[in-house]
């Protein structure tokens, strides 16, 4: 598996690389957007981690351009921040999934193997499935059998990062971060309000998933 990383910030590159390479992919790295295009462009890689904010071209205009080249790569968005617009840009553009800094290496790890293996699913469909749930991106609807709901802005973000992450637990900090942002002064307890709520709607659809408690620690999904 070769990993292509377009990322100008040089340490987080190569702390990426590292990363890549002691789980067993060759990583190459580029530090702008224009090195980054021509390399993506030789269609050798199997996955691309895309910086948003990068010199000479960002990456938008990078997945931009490789898409219109009909390059079909798996491409995994790095975004800064959590705002809604660069997510939506990003899925505009072409981008099969983003992760906002700062991410876990197990969460890099776990993207990366859901595009290489299950690519078909997430490319041809914007869903995500886990036991018995699917959630739909364009859509917000979360559902299970014939039951099907929709979902607020920040029940879809937590419930989509708890599917894409499935077993593996999240922290609180975490999602405090990636949902509410750094800016935010949300604390702790907003998650449990909305982590309630979707356990709730869990229970409406009559499915067999659980958003497991660990203690002094974080969530995850759990199927029977
Ligand atoms: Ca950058």
């Amino acid at each position: 598996m070769r990993v292509l990383i377009i990322e100008d910030e040089k340490r987080l590159a190569s702390t990426l690389q590292d990363l890549l390479e002691l789980n067993g992919y060759t990583a190459d790295v580029c530090h702008d957007g224009e090195a980054g295009l021509d390399n993506a462009l030789s269609a050798i890689y199997d996955v691309i981690l895309l910086d948003v904010m990068l010199p000479k071209l960002d990456g938008f205009s990078v997945l931009r351009r490789l898409r219109a080249a009909g390059n079909a790569t798996p491409v995994l968005m790095l975004t800064a921040r959590s705002e809604v617009t660069d997510r939506v840009e990003g899925l505009d553009c072409g981008a099969d999934y983003y992760l906002t800094k700062p991410f876990e290496p197990r969460e890099l790890l776990a993207c990366i193997r859901a595009l290489t293996r299950r690519q078909p699913e997430l490319r041809n469909t914007d869903a995500l499935e886990y036991g018995d749930l699917r959630l739909e991106k364009s859509s917000f609807t979360l559902s299970c059998g014939d039951r099907s709901l929709r979902l607020s802005r920040k029940e879809f973000d937590i419930m989509e990062l708890l599917m894409l992450n499935r077993e593996l637990v999240i922290t609180k900090e975490n999602l405090l971060l990636k949902i509410w942002g750094y800016e935010s002064d949300a604390e702790d307890n907003n998650v449990e309000v909305y982590i309630s709520f979707l356990r709730k709607k869990l229970e409406h659809l009559h499915s067999g998933v659980k958003i497991k408690t660990i203690r002094m620690v974080g969530y995850c999904l759990e199927k029977p």
